[in-house]
């Protein structure tokens, strides 16, 4: 599903009058996947399809497949077709409201008239309501009062779903939609008649023929505008242009996805449930970040140490993905782009740990036992005691409740004894006992979480509590997966000799997801350049990152670092590890590429101490290491100097213990170990109780 060319339409109820641009008239955004037109404005709702009708013609001409967009509903909550022209069909109402609904230049027109008519057919005061005009209506009331829906829905499902949309009841009064549902689909009414077979309505009809029309909500993109009228955009202006940007830029495969329903009577919303994809793609045309020699190694090395490799991504690699504002919650798992900073301390006032009695400290003198009359009232939590307590005094105080005026000092209920009016207890009493100070756990104005962490759940408790609703991410990175090789079938085919199954894509899928990415299957190619390319090709349009197994050395099988060669990217890297063969790194169309060994175990290894830290810069999230763990070895070892080795090794009794062989045919290894041993790159000579350093799997 790809779109050459998008127009979104901001349609306006009002007449346009007085000065341009003016933020409630038409907005016009056009995109197509490399570019973005800058926001048209155009004055009156006749000129706009004036426009869309010479640009749908002018598209059409360029043989461009094209998606026109509107933000006005394109039909009535079910029923209201049927009871207005006798069918559930929506082009009906179209065809209705386009034969009655008058429209000139100046905006002048009779929507109210024609909604007064329906209401009277209906038997008056509704489904429409709102009147804004001098004029009275004995039909349609000027607001909510004494209103029927005639029982109609009050909102589409579709409405429904989402928050903060209006019924298209509704037409007069801030954000009400009803007006322009009136005056816009006359008009798609026209523009049906006029493209006849060449266009589409989705989703009442498949949204396959060269012009498609489709309702969208520029709400979707929430933050997004905020963060472009901050820097002083129209709304409008910047609704439309970041909508057609997102709608054009955004994979195929997702477009597909958003318009892959139908809903003969209703509609739908295009992007509903996607705010989040919306949102990124409306971000991503940045420029590209890695420069096309990231990967190149200094001339005449032959085998590079596994540090100086990765010192080399360390120093070249930098963040791809964008950042979106969002709310705390929907943080969670995303990484920051930006310190966060506490807006409030906590706790904000001093206050009381227990259930108990407070006073002031100066109250007691010497070791006890003291007796204190109550104060009238209580302390709680959410209840502030406004009076104060004189010194001598002691007030019923409750767990989170803040110290009222007067009192440091919190004694447990466990340890009084009280009739209602005194307490009795013994001392001594510290001062400040059981009391919690404001701030105590985080000051306002502190940096609580740097830029790169991954937001835990605990963090979002944290940062709630510290007074901050939204944070900025890193939008998560996409990362796909393709194995390659002629010898590869699925998992669940059947499976001729010489034909294996391919171990490495739903190994390196589960893996990327654990770690917070997000995996996109890019399936298995054939050792076939053409085909390859194509699939990378695919890959690179709908990915940050790209891993690919398989096919990574210099033989002549080998056309993923042949292919890689052809773009002047290759880097093969060399590296003085094992297992592992030749990494072949490049970047293809933009998009980094590592391409990592076939061998299964080759595969998860290079992941591990290559792919990992990489993948972490790319997505914000920062240079990481491996925590390790000093162990005594229970196995016996003599290692030649030359290369780093990692054994697959798990920790039993407190010793490490490695696979019974090092074969790195062992996919079995793999699923036994729980971590890896790391061997230094010079000679070793690993006895009984040698302590080694062991990684494991789940702490890369
Ligand atoms: P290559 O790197 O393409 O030369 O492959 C090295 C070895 O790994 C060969 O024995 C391949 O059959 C095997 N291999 C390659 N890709 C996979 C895969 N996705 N799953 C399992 N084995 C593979
Ligand atoms: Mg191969």
């Amino acid at each position: 599903m790809t779109f050459d060319t998008v127009i979104v339409v901001d349609w306006a109820s009002g007449k346009a009058s007085g000065p341009t641009p003016k933020k409630d008239a038409i907005w016009i955004g056009v995109a197509s996947s490399t570019s973005v037109e800058p926001p048209l404005y155009l004055r009156s709702r006749v000129e706009a399809e004036a426009w869309l009708i010479a640009r749908l013609i002018a598209e059409r001409a360029k043989g461009h497949r094209v998606l026109a967009s509107f933000d006005f509903p394109f039909a009535y909550p079910t029923g209201f077709a049927r009871a207005l022209s006798g069918s559930d069909d929506p082009f009906g109402v179209w065809e209705w409201l386009a034969a009655r609904i008058k429209d000139d230049e100046n905006g002048e027109n009779n929507r109210f008239d024609i909604a007064a008519e329906i209401n009277k057919f209906f038997g008056g005061n509704g489904p429409f309501w709102g009147n804004p005009l001098k004029r009275d209506f004995a039909e349609l009331q000027r607001n909510k009062a004494e209103y029927s829906l005639h029982g109609l829905p009050e909102k589409r499902q579709c409405e429904q779903d989402e928050k903060g949309l209006f019924t298209c009841w509704q037409l007069a009064g801030a954000g009400a939609v009803g007006a322009q549902v009136l005056m816009g689909l006359p008009v798609l009414h026209r523009l049906r008649e006029r493209f006849g077979k060449e266009l589409a309505v989705w989703p009442f009809e498949a949204a396959d023929a060269p012009i498609v029309l489709a309702e969208i909500w520029p709400s979707l993109l929430g933050p997004v505008v905020k963060e472009a009228e901050k820097s002083g955009e129209i709304r409008d202006a910047a609704q439309v242009r970041l909508l057609s940007k997102a709608l054009a830029s955004m994979p195929a495969i997702e477009l597909a996805g958003m318009m892959d329903l139908t809903s003969p009577i209703e509609g739908a919303i295009l992007g509903a449930g996607h705010s989040d994809e919306l949102q990124r793609a409306s971000l991503h045309l940045a420029p590209p970040k890695l420069s096309n020699d990231c990967f190149a190694l200094p001339v005449g090395v032959d085998w590079t140490p596994v540090d100086e490799a990765l010192g080399m991504l360390r120093a070249r690699l930098k963040p791809v993905v964008p950042t979106i504002t969002v709310s705390v919650h929907s943080a969670v798992n995303k990484i920051l782009a930006k310190d966060v900073i506490a807006q409030r301390s906590n706790p904000p006032l001093p206050n009381t740990a227990v259930d108990g009695y407070g006073f002031a400290s100066k109250s007691l003198s010497g070791d006890g036992p003291f007796e204190l009359p109550l104060v009238k009232g209580r302390a709680a939590a959410g209840l502030r005691f406004d009076g104060h307590v004189p010194k001598g005094f002691a007030i019923r105080i409750l767990t989170g409740a803040a110290l009222p005026d007067g009192v440091d000092t919190v004694i447990l209920q466990e340890d009084v004894r009280s009739d209602g009016l005194r307490i009795a207890f013994n001392g001594p009493v510290k001062a400040g006992s059981n009391t919690r100070r404001a701030g105590e756990d985080v000051g306002a104005g502190e940096t609580v979480l740097r830029a790169g962490r991954r937001m835990t759940p605990a963090d979002a408790a944290l940062l709630s509590a510290v007074g901050v609703s939204q944070v900025s991410i890193y939008a998560p990175l996409r990362v796909g997966v393709l194995s390659t090789g002629d010898e590869l079938v699925e998992t669940g085919q059947p499976a001729q000799d010489g034909q294996i199954y391919d171990a490495n894509r739903p190994m390196l899928l589960a893996q990327l997801r654990d770690w917070g990415f997000e995996a996109v299957d890019l399936g298995r190619a054939p050792d076939d350049r053409a085909t390859l390319g194509a699939m990378l090709d695919g890959g690179a349009a709908q990915c940050d990152a790209i891993i690919t197994s398989g096919g990574a050395s210099a033989g002549d099988e080998d056309h993923m670092s042949a292919l890689l060669e052809e773009t002047g990217s290759l880097a093969l890297w060399r590296i003085a590890l094992k297992p592992g063969r030749p990494l072949a790194l490049g970047m293809w169309n933009t998009v980094p590429v590592f391409g990592l060994p076939g061998n299964p175990v080759a595969a998860l290894v290079c992941t591990l101490v290559f792919a990992r830290p990489a993948l972490n810069i790319l997505s914000g999230a920062g240079w990481s290491e491996p925590q390790c763990f000093l162990l005594p070895a229970a196995f016996e070892k003599r290692k030649r100097a030359g290369r780093r080795e990692f054994l697959r090794a798990r920790v039993r009794d407190g010793h490490v213990e490695v696979f019974k062989s090092e074969g790195s045919g062992r996919i079995s290894s793999l699923s036994w170990a729980e971590g890896l041993v790391e061997l230094p790159d010079g000679a070793a000579l690993i006895e009984h109780g040698t302590p080694l350093r062991y990684l494991p799997f789940g702490l890369f």
